[in-house]
C-alpha cells in the first residue's frame, strides 16, 4: 500500500497550525492544483484531491484530535498502515484492502511469524460503523438544517471506564494464548499450508483474563447505548446522499477510535419544484393575455422570488433559465440554475360577453400573427392537393 502523506505536510503547515492557517494553506493550494488550471494534468488531479482529503480532515476539530492522535487509520478505516489502529490486520483473511496486502500477508506468515501481529495484542482496535437515517424537508436540504436525532450505537462502559473489570478485580494471563493476544494458525491456501496469527478468542485480544469481569458491560468494556446528537446538514444534500458523521459509531477497543455514524438522507419532494443534480425546476402558469402582451411575472425561487419579464409572444411551454438561483454545490460557494417552463393556461367557463370578444379578437387576427399556423394549413394544402 502507498504510503499516505501527513496532512500537515500536504498543506504545507506544521501541526499545531491554527484553524486560520488551515484554512489559508488550503485556498492557497487548492487554487494551485485546480483542475480548471491543469486540464489533463493527472499529477496536478492527485494533489488537488490530496489536499482536498487533507482539508477535510484538519477543518474538522473532531477529525483533526483524531488524526493528531491516531494518524491516518484515526480518520481513514481502510486505511491499512500506520499503528495497526485500523479494521484490516486481524481476523484472518478478511479486511484486505488490495491484493498486495494479500501477499505479503501470505508470505509474511512464512518462516515463523516475521510480520507477526502478536505486538498488537492490546493495539487500539476502531470500532465499528453505525448507520442511520434521516427524513428531511425540501428546503432543509438546499438551505442546510441541523437535526436532533437518537441513534443506537456502543460506547465506553462508564462503570468500568473501558477495561471491562469489576473494581475489586484481578486479572490473570490467558491461558490459550499465553498472554500474547493472538494465536498461530495454520491455513491451507492455493500457495500451500500458510500459518498465520489470528486474534486470540478467549481474551479477545487482550492476552489478560479478567477474573471479575464489570457487571455492566458483563466484561466488553462497552455497553450499547441510545444517544442525542445533532446533526448538522449541509445546504446542498440531496435524496439519497450518505452524511459520514466521524467519531458516533460504536467505541474503539484498548483505546482505538471510534467508527463513525453513517446517516443516509431523505428529503421529501416539494409542492412547486423538483431537484436534478443542483438545479431547480417548476412550472409557473400565465394568461393567454400575458403571453400575447408580455409581463413581469413573480417566479418563486428557494431563496425567495424574482421578478422576470416575460417578453411579447411567448409560446406555452417556454423554458427560461434564472442563473445562480439553484441549489448550493455541497461543500462549495457556487450555486446550480433555475428552469422555470411558462405554462398558458386556457381559460374555461367563460361568458357569453367573453365570448364574444373573443371571437371578435379572433376574427381580427391576420395570418402574420399565428406563423405557425399559417404555414400548418399550408403544407395540409399541399398534401392534398397531391393526392
Ligand atoms: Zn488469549
Ligand atoms: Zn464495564
Amino acid at each position: 500500500m502507498a504510503e499516505k502523506r501527513d496532512y500537515y505536510e500536504v498543506l504545507g503547515l506544521q501541526k499545531g497550525a491554527s484553524e486560520d492557517e488551515i484554512k489559508k494553506a488550503f485556498k492557497t493550494m487548492a487554487r494551485k492544483y485546480h483542475p480548471d488550471l491543469h486540464p489533463d494534468d493527472k499529477e496536478a488531479a492527485e494533489k488537488f484531491k490530496e489536499v482536498n482529503e487533507a482539508y477535510e480532515v484538519l477543518s474538522d476539530s473532531q477529525k483533526r484530535a483524531r488524526y493528531d492522535q491516531f494518524g491516518h487509520a484515526g480518520v481513514d478505516p481502510n486505511y491499512g498502515g500506520g499503528a495497526g489502529a485500523g479494521a484490516g490486520g486481524f481476523g484472518g483473511f478478511g479486511g484486505f484492502s488490495d491484493v498486495s496486502d494479500i501477499f505479503e500477508s501470505f508470505f509474511g506468515g512464512f518462516g515463523g511469524g516475521s510480520r507477526s501481529t502478536a505486538s498488537s495484542a492490546n493495539a487500539p482496535r476502531r470500532g465499528g460503523d453505525v448507520n442511520s437515517n434521516v427524513t428531511i424537508d425540501f428546503m432543509e436540504a438546499c438551505k442546510g438544517v441541523k437535526k436532533k436525532m437518537r441513534i443506537t450505537h456502543m460506547v465506553k462502559c462508564d462503570q468500568c471506564n473501558g477495561t471491562g473489570a469489576d473494581a475489586n478485580t484481578t486479572t490473570s494471563t490467558c491461558t490459550e494464548c499465553h498472554g500474547r493476544g493472538s494465536v498461530q494458525v495454520n491455513q491451507r491456501t492455493p500457495f500451500g499450508t500458510v500459518s498465520s496469527t489470528r486474534v486470540c478468542s478467549r481474551c479477545g485480544g487482550k492476552g489478560k483474563i479478567v477474573t471479575n469481569p464489570c457487571s455492566k458491560c458483563r466484561g466488553s468494556g462497552r455497553c450499547r447505548t441510545t444517544s442525542d446528537i445533532e446533526l448538522k446538514i449541509p445546504a446542498g444534500i440531496d435524496n439519497g446522499q450518505v452524511l459520514r458523521v466521524g467519531g458516533q459509531g460504536d467505541a474503539g477497543l484498548n483505546g482505538g477510535p471510534s467508527g463513525d455514524l453513517n446517516v443516509s438522507v431523505n428529503v421529501r419532494p416539494h409542492d412547486l419544484f423538483t431537484r436534478r443534480g443542483v438545479d431547480i425546476y417548476c412550472e409557473i402558469p400565465i394568461t393567454y393575455a400575458q403571453a400575447v402582451l408580455g409581463d413581469k411575472v413573480t417566479v418563486p425561487t428557494i431563496k425567495g422570488k424574482v421578478e422576470y419579464d416575460i417578453p411579447e409572444g411567448t409560446q406555452s411551454g417556454t423554458k427560461f433559465r434564472l442563473r445562480g438561483e439553484g441549489v448550493k454545490y455541497l461543500g462549495r460557494e457556487s450555486y446550480g440554475d433555475q428552469y422555470v417552463t411558462v405554462v398558458v393556461e386556457v381559460p374555461r367557463k367563460l361568458t357569453r360577453q367573453q365570448k364574444e370578444l373573443l371571437q371578435k379578437f379572433d376574427d381580427s387576427l391576420e395570418e402574420k400573427n399565428q406563423a405557425k399556423r399559417q404555414s400548418f394549413f399550408e403544407k395540409l394544402k399541399r398534401r392534398f392537393e397531391q393526392q
